[in-house]
């Protein structure tokens, strides 16, 4: 096999014991027939099952099999960062452990590569096996943040998608941290087309993204493409002035008119609603300055404790 696959499938694990051998087995089949070699580069996230066995007893096989493992959990965004960095093929799908994005629309991809298309996303028609609450919020985000940003980030698409070669390096180019990736992939540019699948349920395992991981990705995708929320502070700022402005004008008629005006309840709301305001934009001001203070930092994005190329001391 030449030194240099066409082909590199990185596949971000956390957790994915009884994934990885099914995981290995399909894309394995469908690889087989596409193009000139290919590479299955597995990051394990960390994970504290049996993970990393699973990949390098894979690898001890299959030369075509390759691992990454991290000192610990840092996130699958890191995960995939760091797959994309390690990946020696020529052009590199994502996708992930879990079976949910089926190996078998990959072979299209490839093929809109070679028509041409420098990023082939892969966008949901449906999904299976999630929960509705999931479903709705995630259909609610993608919409919020494409009204936020100029960036065109497509709807119903996360990360299983085919990055050519002048799309990989771009995208290793880029040295931010708390990363939306989907996101930074989009504000590469070249021409970027999509293919669309039915997103299937979950092989084995649970999801690894709880709420405050999803939540977390939703604010790096907000914070780190719009500066909309920034300018709330303004908006809300005008909104309780213009409040406050009314307030004082029914205060004055009611005086006129001889009324008396039940003031401790007003002045404990307008305390509330004004506190409220402040708190949120301090948030949200939180928000951009954490991440601020994270690019200064400049911490590594993840740390590797082992590869199936160089393994270390084992526990
Ligand atoms: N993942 C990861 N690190 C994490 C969480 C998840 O590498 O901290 C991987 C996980 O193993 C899977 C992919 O990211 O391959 C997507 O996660 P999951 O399937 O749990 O998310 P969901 O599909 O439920 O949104
Ligand atoms: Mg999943």
């Amino acid at each position: 096999m030449a030194d240099r696959p066409e082909l590199s499938v990185v596949v971000p694990a956390f957790n994915e014991e009884e994934n990885i051998g099914p995981m290995a087995e399909r894309l394995t089949a469908v690889l087989s027939g596409v193009g000139d070699g290919f590479e299955i580069l597995f990051v394990d996230d960390g994970s504290t099952d049996a993970t990393w066995d699973r990949i390098a007893a894979l690898s001890r096989r299959d030369q075509r099999i390759r691992g990454l493992r991290f000192s610990r959990n840092f996130g699958h965004q890191a995960a995939l960062t760091a797959g994309v960095a390690a990946a020696r093929g020529e052009a590199v799908v994502i996708i992930d452990a879990d079976l949910q994005d089926p190996p078998e629309v990959i072979p299209e991809m490839v093929a809109r590569w070679r028509e041409g298309a420098e990023v082939v996303y892969a966008q949901r028609e449906r999904r299976e096996g999630e929960t509705w609450f999931k479903k709705a919020t995630a259909r609610w985000f993608y919409r919020t943040l494409r009204a936020l940003t100029s960036v065109d980030i497509p709807v119903d698409t996360g990360d299983f998608r085919l990055m050519g070669p002048r799309a990989v390096a771009a995208f290793r180019a880029l040295p931010e941290h708390n990363r939306f990736n989907r996101g930074l992939v989009s504000w590469i540019g070249f021409p970027q087309t999509a293919v669309r699948y039915h997103r299937q349920a979950r092989a084995a395992g649970e999801t690894k993204y709880p709420l405050r991981k999803m939540v977390r990705l939703a604010v790096d995708g907000l914070v780190g493409f719009s500066s909309v929320p920034l300018r709330l502070a303004t908006v809300l700022g005008l909104a309780a002035a213009a409040l406050a402005a009314a307030v004082v004008a029914a205060a004055v008629g009611l005086r006129a008119a001889g009324n008396g005006w039940a003031g401790q309840a007003a002045v404990v709301a307008a305390i509330l609603f004004l506190g409220g305001v402040q708190l949120v934009t301090i948030g949200i001001l939180g928000e951009y300055t954490g991440r601020i203070l994270d690019e200064v930092r400049g911490r590594p994005l993840y740390i590797v404790r082992e590869t199936t190329e160089e393994p270390g001391e084992p526990d």
